[in-house]
């Protein structure tokens, strides 16, 4: 189980309603909505990998302390919330390792996992994976072999495998179906599709491939309250907001269905 704990206004999706200089000056919900799922988490039994921007965790060191000490796995999901395809490597470099570096801090504990934003890894800037083992990343989760409009690497490895840069790449969970290469890791997706066919698929997953599956999300996504925006392109919107009300009780029968745990657990022990 992952969550990019992030807010409304870090997504890509709004980077052109909301510049760096708003962020401070806009209502801020993170806080208070990553506490509500770690009590929905625990009521649950389960146990996750949240990656934390960091923009997110210098604001709230104590969420980050919180998350680390109710036994969830803090990982990095960058600092700034730049596609690692918009950026030079050398800005790339500094934004990870600031984020890690503060986590770390903060919990008193290494940090081996990295998100990229939106996940901006593919064929233009695989130097990234170079950087994330530079940095001392053993894990990264920053590819989705699908074809969508902002990312994807389609033609790129569906399951876990180790890098030549030295470090082990977990792909979102994809399903072959009828020739195509569906989506099934979690976000819009999950609250796009019905429950009974999201689950399907995941049944359908793990019995054909005999992998672990990992599920993704974000914590505006149980956030009825955010603030609305209005002024961004349709398809955005209509991503962002799809089914937000029912996402919480959706989770929480996902939570229930299966057994969940760390990424470090299920994927490098
Ligand atoms: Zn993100």
């Amino acid at each position: 189980m992952t969550v990019d704990v992030e807010d409304y206004y870090h997504v890509s999706a709004f980077e052109k309603q909301f510049t760096r200089n708003d962020w401070d000056k806009l209502p801020q919900r993170v806080e208070h909505n990553t506490y509500r799922l770690l009590d929905l988490f625990d009521a649950h039994g389960c146990k996750g990998t949240f990656f934390i921007l960091g923009a997110v965790g210098e604001r709230y060191p104590q969420l980050l302390k919180d998350i680390h000490n109710r036994g969830h796995e803090v990982a990095s999901h960058g600092y700034a919330h730049k596609r690692a395809t918009t950026q030079t490597r050398e800005e790339f470099k500094a934004d990870v390792e600031r984020s890690k570096k503060h986590l770390e801090d903060t919990i008193g504990q290494q940090v081996i996992g990295y998100r990229a934003p939106s996940f901006s890894i593919d064929e233009s800037n695989e130097w990234a994976f170079e950087v994330l083992t530079e940095l001392g990343f053993e894990y990264s989760s920053s590819t989705y072999p699908v074809k969508h409009d902002l990312y994807g690497t389609p033609h790129w490895p569906r399951f876990k495998y180790a890098r030549p840069e030295g470090i082990i790449e977990i792909p979102v969970p994809t399903l072959k179906l009828a020739g195509k290469q569906i989506p099934i890791g979690g976000g819009g997706y999950f609250r796009l599709y019905p429950t009974m066919v999201a689950h399907k698929l995941v049944d359908k997953y793990l019995a054909k491939e005999q992998q672990p599956y990992s599920f993704y999300f974000h914590p505006w996504e149980i956030d009825t309250e955010q603030p609305r925006v209005t002024d961004a392109p349709f398809k955005s919107r209509f991503r962002h907001y799809l089914n937000i009300s029912k996402m919480e009780g959706r989770l929480a029968t996902l939570l229930d269905r299966y057994h969940w745990s760390t990424m470090k657990q299920v994927y490098l022990k």
